[in-house]
C-alpha cells in the first residue's frame, strides 16, 4: 500500500500490479518475491543513526525502461519500471531460440536461429510496437521464443536473473547508503538508471549528485549487485526453484550472463530514449570493466572454477551475435578485460570511490547481531 502511495504521489504514476494467480503478470511478481526473500536480512539491518531500511519494493506502470532507488518517509525504495522486466525478458527469451546458446540446455536441435523482428533488438522491439499501439500476438511468439519447452522455461529463467541484477543494483544505493548519502547532501535522492523520465514530477528538482560522484555510486551498485548474485549460486541460496534445479556451473553461467547482458541492454535503451545518460552514469565500457575486474578481485572468495565459467559466458555471446550483430563479441570482450587503458580509466575513479566509501560509513545499513 504504501508504495502505491509513494508512486501515485511522488511519481503521478501507477503501479504495476502482478499476482502469482495471474499468468500476464506472474513472473513480475516471482522476480520481485524472490528479491524480497534475497532482501529479508535488511529488516533488521540499521545505519549508524539506527535507522532501518524499512525496504518498499514494486513496479512502476511506465513505458520507458528504468529503475531507481528513493527514500520516502522513512522507507529505502527500490523500484522497476514494468517495461524493463519486459524487455529483459524478451532478450533473454530470444536467447536461448539460438542453438548455440548455452546448447547443454534442452534440444537446442529444435530452435531455428532467427533473427530478431525487423532487426530490432529484443526487448527494444517490445517497446517500440507496444508504444505504436500493438498487441504481441502468436506471429510475434513464434517468432522470437524459443521452440524447445526446456529452453523456452530457460530463457524465462534468465530473464529472472537479469531482473534480479536490476533490484540487487538498486537495493545496494539503498543498503550502502547511496540515497541516504545524496539526500544528507540536500541533493535529489532519487537515483535513476536512465537520466530523466516520463513520471519525473514537475516543479523546482533538487540537484543531482555531481558526475564523478554519481558515476562512482554506480560502479559501487554494480560491484555489490554482481557479487551478491553470483554468491546467491556459490552459496546454493538461489530461491527461484527452477534456477536452483540447474546444477552450480549451469546457473552460476546464467547468472553471469544476466549480468553482462543487462549492463549491454540498458546501453540500448540508452540509444533507444537518444538520451546521453553519461553525466550521471558510467560508459557502459567501464561498467563492464568494473564487473570484470570485480570478478577478478573476489575469485578466490567465488572459488577458482568461476574464471571457466566466466571464460564460457563470453563465448556465449557469440551465439547471439550472429542475430543481433551489436551485441558483444567474445573476441573484444577478451581483448577488454586486456585492455590497459580501460582498465586505467576505471582505476582513475577509485581515489574518489575510497574517498566515498569512507564518507558512505555513516549511511550505509548493515545487520546487527
Ligand atoms: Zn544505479
Amino acid at each position: 500500500m504504501a508504495f502505491e502511495e509513494f508512486v501515485r504521489k511522488e511519481l503521478g504514476a501507477t503501479t504495476f500490479a502482478t499476482s502469482l494467480d495471474d499468468p500476464k503478470t506472474q513472473l513480475f511478481h516471482l522476480s520481485r518475491q524472490s528479491f524480497e526473500d534475497l532482501s529479508a536480512w535488511t529488516k533488521d539491518a540499521r545505519n549508524a543513526a539506527g535507522e532501518p531500511v524499512a525496504l518498499l519494493s514494486g513496479y512502476v506502470d511506465v513505458m520507458r525502461p528504468n529503475a531507481f532507488a528513493d527514500r520516502w518517509q522513512g522507507h529505502q525504495i527500490v523500484a522497476m519500471n514494468s517495461s524493463l522486466f519486459a524487455a529483459a525478458s524478451e532478450f533473454a527469451l530470444f536467447c536461448f531460440t539460438q542453438p548455440s546458446f548455452f546448447p547443454d540446455i534442452g534440444d537446442p536441435s529444435k530452435e531455428t536461429g532467427p533473427s530478431p523482428i525487423d532487426d530490432r533488438v529484443p526487448g527494444i522491439w517490445l517497446l517500440d510496437y507496444t508504444a505504436g499501439g500493438g498487441h504481441v500476438g502468436d506471429a510475434h511468439s513464434d517468432q522470437v521464443i524459443p521452440k524447445d519447452t526446456d529452453r523456452y522455461f530457460a530463457g524465462l529463467w534468465l530473464g529472472q536473473l537479469m531482473a534480479r541484477f536490476v533490484w540487487l543494483h538498486e537495493l545496494a544505493h539503498a543498503v550502502n547508503g547511496h540515497v541516504n548519502y545524496a539526500g544528507r547532501n540536500g541533493l535529489s535522492t532519487r537515483l535513476y538508471e536512465l537520466p530523466m523520465d516520463a513520471i519525473e514530477t514537475s516543479g523546482p528538482q533538487p540537484m543531482p549528485l555531481d558526475p564523478e560522484t554519481s558515476k562512482c555510486l554506480e560502479f559501487d551498485a554494480d560491484q555489490s549487485a554482481f557479487y551478491g548474485s553470483l554468491n546467491i549460486q556459490k552459496h546454493d541460496i538461489e530461491n527461484i526453484e527452477s534456477i536452483a534445479a540447474f546444477d552450480r556451473p549451469t546457473r552460476t553461467q546464467l547468472a553471469l550472463f544476466a549480468a553482462y547482458a543487462m549492463i549491454w541492454l540498458i546501453e540500448q535503451f540508452e540509444g533507444w530514449y537518444s538520451a546521453n545518460a553519461r553525466d550521471s552514469h558510467p560508459e557502459p565500457s567501464l561498467r563492464l570493466q568494473n564487473l570484470f575486474r570485480t570478478l577478478a578481485t573476489t575469485a578466490d572468495e567465488l572459488g577458482a572454477e568461476i574464471v571457466t565459467h566466466n571464460s564460457m559466458v563470453i563465448d556465449a555471446f557469440d551465439a547471439v551475435q550472429a542475430a543481433i550483430p551489436k551485441l558483444y563479441v567474445a573476441r573484444d570482450l577478451r581483448a577488454r578485460i586486456q585492455d590497459a587503458e580501460l582498465m586505467d580509466a576505471l582505476k582513475a575513479y577509485d581515489p574518489r570511490l575510497d574517498v566515498l566509501k569512507a564518507e558512505l560509513k555513516t549511511d550505509q545499513f548493515s545487520a546487527r547481531p
